[in-house]
């Protein structure tokens, strides 16, 4: 059934009883003919269209509730969307700036906007008044999309800022999503030509984190998403039959790209939660074969008892990544479940560099290897390359790499080589077989009476420390030494450390200067929504008065 007055053409459990049927039926991509009218088109989305599985009645996204959105649904909900903008008589490299809760529908805007040929700008949705007016100062947005319950504030932001078009999304009435821009599209055709693009065009623009300084806005290309999303489909050997089940949010890279994309291009269905929750996670491991997460998600899977093998029979491939994975995490997850997590390495401004094998030694605290096309290469301070093991920046260059920062062009100058590698900012090393390591930020790199200390190094001393459940390191400043390398340390329940006994342990096996000055023990670590320990948070929790 299609209801074609209430947008997405979504159909629901009770309205289609041979629902199971259909959607263990989508055995992934079968290599569909491409649409003609799409030969040449390097829009991200044609290269969608040519992969849905051939039987379009088949699931694409299943929610925790138990509705259900066939690859027709998707494609013409995408179609009455990107018709909606198109109406709007919006300049072609129009910005759609979008705050709102995950569901199906804020997935079907993100492709509904590259469909149309715009650029998707996803905020997260921990952003608050002074944050939006910041991105959308900056981004001037041709449209808003935002939750109804903050229209009010939104709006007034985004006309200051010029944006004339401000709609709503999510708001469940009667069990489907609503809003102002669902309501709009409902009356538009469900027929739609993907607006044709060149590789280098616009796609998306995905604001950095931004710990230190100010947010940047990476702008990401058609070629350079379609080009990483090919490789991993590859690299992880997605299969016929697979089933992603989508956790985590679609405002950040790993959830809007890593996830979505590999299951769209292989025409895989999508359990699709609103968030991270663990009852839930549990609840349809068995039904999926693909999980991707921050490590903060195994460390709370874990944490459940009905976590174990049995749960995990049918899953093909666990990946982690967004933040470093602790090696105890990942052995423990290997013996109560018998499978190897896969660590990867991506970020904004390159989608995904590096990768542990799918088929060869998946190795705990490493990110793997360059994936295919992608070259990577450490450097130290004069840009020489580095010996095996030494620590160095992390360069990268190839087709996944960004266009640059939004309306920055000294930056995006600024984090490029001579001769075009992009500098991550990240510190690593390469072992005698490859593999590469994180060891920290170069932001986050302590001098300490001009020695280098890399945190990871002390991190992963501190972790192996019985009683320690987890640790930060940090420099904060010091009259004597520049900084002083500091410890923060989460205990175990019950375990009984001391500052001096951990200093006395650290003492037996690295140098002094590398000793923390001082340790602090704490509940938690103050973590953003993709598992990153804040350490801008620490740094001033803990400076010296
Ligand atoms: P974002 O642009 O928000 O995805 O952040 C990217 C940053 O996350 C990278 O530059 C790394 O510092 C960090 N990161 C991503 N994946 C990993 C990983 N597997 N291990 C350690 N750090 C990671």
């Amino acid at each position: 059934m299609t209801d074609m007055h209430s947008l997405p053409a979504l159909t629901d459990r009770d309205a289609n009883p041979d629902r199971d049927a259909k959607a263990d039926r989508n055995t992934g991509n079968t290599g569909n003919a491409p649409n003609p009218r799409n030969a040449g088109n390097a829009n991200l989305y044609a290269l969608f269209e040519s992969r849905f599985p051939e039987d379009r009645s088949a699931c694409c996204i299943e929610t925790q509730e138990g509705l259900y959105y066939s690859w027709d649904d998707l494609d013409r909900a995408t179609a009455k969307i990107a018709n909606l903008l198109k109406s709007l008589g919006l300049p072609d490299d129009s910005r759609i700036a979008v705050q709102v809760e995950k569901s199906p529908e804020a997935l079907m805007l993100y492709l509904a906007t590259i469909r149309a040929g715009y650029i998707f700008l996803p905020l997260n949705t921990g952003y608050r008044a002074a944050e939006i007016e910041y991105f959308v100062g900056n981004a001037e947005p041709a449209v808003v999309v935002c939750s109804p319950s903050n229209f009010g504030w939104v709006s007034q932001i985004a006309f200051k800022a010029g944006t004339r078009h401000v709609f709503t999304l999510h708001e469940i009435r009667n069990g489907r999503n609503a809003g102002s821009l669902l309501e709009r599209a409902a009356h538009q055709s469900d027929q739609f030509s993907t607006v044709k693009k060149t590789a280098d065009e616009l796609a998306a623009i995905l604001y950095t984190s931004g710990t230190t300084g100010r947010s940047k806005g990476a702008m990401l290309s058609h070629g350079n998403l379609a080009s990483n999303a090919i490789v991993l489909q590859d690299y992880w050997q997605w299969q016929p039959g697979d089933v992603l089940l989508h956790a985590l949010p679609i405002f950040h890279v790993h959830g809007l790209f890593v996830a979505s994309h590999g299951a769209l291009l292989n025409g895989s269905k999508m359990i699709f939660l609103s968030k991270f929750d663990n009852p839930e996670v549990i609840r349809q491991l068995p039904r999926s074969t693909v999980f991707m997460g921050v490590p903060t998600y195994y460390v709370r899977l874990l944490s459940d008892p009905g976590l174990d093998a049995t749960l995990c029979s049918a899953m093909r491939l666990f990946i982690s990544g967004s933040a470093p994975m602790l090696t105890e995490t990942f052995r423990d997850f290997q013996t109560r479940t018998g499978h190897t997590i896969l660590e990867r390495y991506g970020m904004s401004e390159t989608i995904m560099l590096t990768s542990n094998p799918y088929d060869g030694e998946r190795i705990g605290g490493t990110v793997g290897f360059p994936l295919p096309g992608v070259s990577v290469r450490i450097v130290n301070a004069d840009g020489h390359p580095c010996a095996t093991g030494e620590v160095g920046d992390i360069q990268v260059k190839g087709p996944n790499v960004f266009q640059g920062y939004w309306r920055m062009a000294e930056k995006t100058a600024e984090e490029f080589t001579s001769d075009h590698y992009f500098k991550t900012g990240d510190l690593g090393r390469i072992d005698e077989r490859g593999y590469i390591s994180i060891v920290g930020r170069s932001k986050d790199l302590i001098i300490t009476g001009g020695y280098n200390v890399y945190p990871k190094e002390i991190e992963t001393l501190l972790d192996e420390i019985d009683g320690v459940a987890e640790s930060a390191v940090i420099g904060v400043p010091h009259a004597d030494f520049g900084e002083a390398v500091t410890a923060v340390i989460v205990p175990k329940p019950g375990a009984n450390l001391t500052e001096s006994g951990i200093i006395a342990q650290l003492k037996l096996s690295i140098a002094n200067f590398k000793i923390p000055k001082r340790v602090h023990f704490v509940e938690d670590l103050p973590r953003n929504t993709m598992g990153k320990v804040q350490k801008n948070l620490l740094r001033q929790d803990f400076k010296p008065t």
